[in-house]
């Protein structure tokens, strides 16, 4: 590609909204284009990095047998009112309705599809197990879309989904993923770590999350020298630290035969705060911590604070089965202007402070001092814990929150725990029945008797993954490629006016294209080395190869990106030396 013709623009400046380097950068050289918050177009490079992706992601897919399949991201409301994920969702996925007035929406994610199309087609065990994908455009009203294509309101994402008669054969599929995960991950080639997750919105048990390792991640996650790591949402037995009130019990109190259970916890809930559309259940508060309050009237009601594993759910999950509470997602700004709130992430028995999780909650203004936490329910297994009763809010309305901090051990003793941040790159879930259940996908078994199908779901960033292996690669003069994603192998410049530089450089690029090697040509007649140079380096290939001065020795000068290493090189053996 010749660079006089690529349809690019390189900035100087970087966006103003831009917080991240990945965001900055790719927007500055000119491979992605905002339209709105967490929309972007794709351009000429950004599209050949992003097609690239896919590529690994389906080979790898295809290797373990998974069959790509491609659904319509336009969907009828229905499959996900069986789910119960329409209300579930809340505010965050897109809904729309046709000149019918028949609703619908853009799909964040496509279990219920995937469910519905193997009980169209499938019928006997014999027909199973059955592994599908898809790389596709995904939509999410997320609430801070503020990163670029990290965290896109429209994405692409893999999701695949495995269908099997019975639990082992739903733990084979799960390994399968997990290996081809490995592959994916190690092509990417940046540092990942896998840590246990949970299982959120999805619902379902086992559940582990790859995080690739960055600073700018969202993500905070533990690890021991022994091999724990978790996601913090997901840490379950850690030691809390004193909290900061004196008369305060800790945080997670033991396990008491007062100790209220799920079961329990459903009960009450039915009792004292029946719903009108259905009944609580186990699998309400599966999906979150529920805490019941009492105001200082003493009127009690029922809160749920965090959705682990997917937070921007939370605030309006609250809203949406959780009324009259309210809870919202906000900004730091808004943090001093309201009088009533909790600092911190309430999740799985983990009170994480916004520091650790970036995550604050601010509760409904009605929640005022003198308010108590009655009860509060760990709800990821089984396991319910009292997380702060007795505890009451602080006169401005706020509490503190234990935070799992570095040093404190890890719950399978495997050593100190330490902290560090990734942005989550990929997810596995094992299912379960739940979504077949709803939507009633059943086999006939081997004995001629109805079964229902366990399933697992298996997700893959696409379009984060451009953004992450930037973040992971970046320098101080720009991008910097790994050979597999780049768009071009090789960055080829022709500096100045000199015709026989440019008859050299037009014979080198057409000797290096015919080599199968992937060329970008700079070989824009008016512009300064400098800004050639500067945008070789901004682009990110991972091999620059000037022709220029050298000329006149019969050489051209090779860089490589990454290290900045630079050699002279016969104009007879680059393309040996690049390929
Ligand atoms: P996050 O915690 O970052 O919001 P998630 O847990 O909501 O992600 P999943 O539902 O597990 O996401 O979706 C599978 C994968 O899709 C994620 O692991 C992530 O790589 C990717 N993904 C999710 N949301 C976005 C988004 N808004 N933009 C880009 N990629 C996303
Ligand atoms: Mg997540
Ligand atoms: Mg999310
Ligand atoms: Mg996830």
């Amino acid at each position: 590609m010749r660079m006089s013709r690529l349809f690019l623009r390189t900035l100087r400046d970087d966006p103003a909204d831009a917080e991240v380097p990945s965001h900055r950068l790719l927007v500055r050289a000119g491979y992605v284009r905002r339209v709105a918050p967490g929309i972007y177009s794709w351009l000429p490079l950004g599209l050949k990095v992003l097609g690239k992706v896919e590529q690994i992601v389906r080979e790898e897919m295809d290797a373990i047998g998974s069959q790509e399949v491609r659904f319509p991201a336009l969907l009828p409301r229905e499959p996900y009112d069986a789910s119960g994920r329409w209300t579930d969702y809340g505010p965050n996925i897109f809904r729309l309705k046709d000149r019918k007035e028949n609703d619908y929406l853009l799909g964040p994610t496509h279990e219920e599809m995937f469910t519905l199309l193997v009980k169209d087609l499938c019928s006997s065990y014999k027909d199973l197990p059955l592994h599908l994908y898809q790389i596709q455009t995904k939509y999410r009203d997320e609430a801070r879309p503020r990163a670029g294509i990290l965290r896109g309101r429209e994405f692409v994402m893999k999701d695949s989904y495995s269908f099997d008669v019975d639990d082992a054969g739903l733990e084979k599929s799960y390994q399968a993923y997990r290996e081809a995960y490995i592959r994916i991950f190690d092509r990417l080639g940046f540092e990942y770590v896998i840590v246990q997750a949970t299982s959120g919105a999805m619902g379902g048990s086992a559940s582990e999350e790859f995080l690739a390792v960055a600073e700018t991640g969202e993500d905070t996650f533990v690890r021991s020298p022994g091999g724990y790591a978790a996601n913090v949402e997901a840490v379950s037995t850690v030691a809390p630290d004193p909290v900061p009130f004196d008369d305060a019990p800790a945080a997670h109190a033991e396990k008491t035969p007062d100790t209220p259970t799920i079961d329990t916890l459903v009960d009450h809930l039915n009792e004292q705060f029946p719903r009108d559309d259905r009944p609580w259940t186990a699998a309400d508060t599966l999906k979150n911590v529920l805490v019941i309050l009492e105001h200082p009237d003493g009127t009690r009601e029922p809160l749920a604070i965090g959705v682990p594993g997917d937070r921007e759910v939370d605030a309006k999950r609250l809203e949406a089965q959780v009324s009259p509470a309210e809870v919202h997602a906000f900004e730091e700004k808004d943090f001093a202007a309201h009088p009533a709130l909790v600092k911190g992430y309430i999740g799985p028995a983990v009170l994480g402070t916004e520091s650790d999780s970036g995550i604050r909650y601010l509760l409904d203004p009605r929640v005022v001092e003198g308010t108590r936490w009655v009860t509060g329910a760990n709800v990821e297994g089984s396991h319910v814990i009292d997380l702060v009763a007795g505890r009451d809010f602080t006169a401005d309305g706020t509490i503190e929150a234990a935070e799992v901090r570095a040093g404190d051990p890890a719950p399978d003793g495997s050593g100190p725990l330490e902290l560090a941040r990734g942005i989550e790159m990929g997810h596995i879930f094992q299912l379960g029945r739940k979504y077949a259940e709803a939507l009633g996908l059943q086999v006939l078994d081997e004995n001629g008797k109805l079964v229902t199908v366990t399933m697992g779901s298996y997700g893959v960033g696409v379009s984060r993954a451009v953004a992450a292996v930037v973040e992971n690669t970046y320098d101080e003069l720009g991008i910097v490629w790994p050979r597999e994603l780049a768009p071009y192998d090789v960055h080829l410049v022709a500096t100045g006016k000199d015709e026989a530089v440019f008859t050299a450089a037009d014979q080198l690029y057409d000797e290096l294209v015919a080599s199968g090697v992937e060329v970008l040509y700079d070989d824009r007649p008016k512009v300064s080395p400098g800004v050639k140079f500067k945008d070789a380096e901004l682009l990110g290939m991972p091999t620059i190869v000037v022709v220029g001065k050298g000329l006149a020795d019969g050489v051209v000068e090779v860089k490589d990106r990454a290290t900045g290493e630079r050699s002279d090189v016969p104009v007879a053996q680059v393309a040996e030396h690049v390929r």
